[in-house]
């Protein structure tokens, strides 16, 4: 591990102070590079920093957000969760099994320059999360559907 990364140096550039509760909780989302729960952050924060409190997770995690160095993301259970920013990407949430997948940004990427083009935004938002149905999901539906009465093609438009 580089013993400076782009966060920090960000961090410093802009005048901010490198807190201990600050880097820890990078440290904690950039080892992970999963989406962490704040309570999974608190306990993992503890370890290093056995004084920190929850609160003070939640505000760190708050401004790692402003900073554009954590995002925030709702990946449909309610609960908000969190992963370092690196690498722009999306979520894909199946409805049915809750199962998630990510999308490279770059996939979006002319998407979105047309959205701006037509409405002169600036979107700053690379984080989306999409619900459908998961592969496996929609096999299942289609075998069910196949057997049963309520075939959908049989429905009368
Ligand atoms: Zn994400
Ligand atoms: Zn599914």
């Amino acid at each position: 591990m580089p013993s400076t990364n782009p966060s920090l140096v960000e961090l410093r550039a802009r005048g901010y102070r490198l807190t201990p509760q600050r880097l820890a909780i990078l440290k904690i989302l950039r080892d992970s590079g999963e989406h962490l729960t704040p309570l999974e952050i608190f306990h993992q924060a503890k370890q290093s920093l056995p004084g920190i409190t929850e609160a003070t997770v939640y505000r760190t995690l708050g401004f790692l957000t402003e900073q554009s160095l954590a995002l925030a993301a709702h990946i449909g259970s309610g609960q908000l969760v969190y992963e370092i920013a690196e690498n722009d990407h999306h979520h894909l949430i199946c409805r049915s099994c809750g199962e998630t997948a990510e999308i490279d940004h770059n996939l979006l990427q002319s998407l979105y320059e047309e959205f701006e083009a037509r409405t002169g935004y600036r979107i700053d938002s690379i984080h989306q999360t999409f619900f459908g149905l998961c592969p496996g999901c929609r096999k299942d539906l289609f075998n069910q559907s196949s057997e049963g009465d309520n075939d959908p093609r049989d429905t009368p438009d």
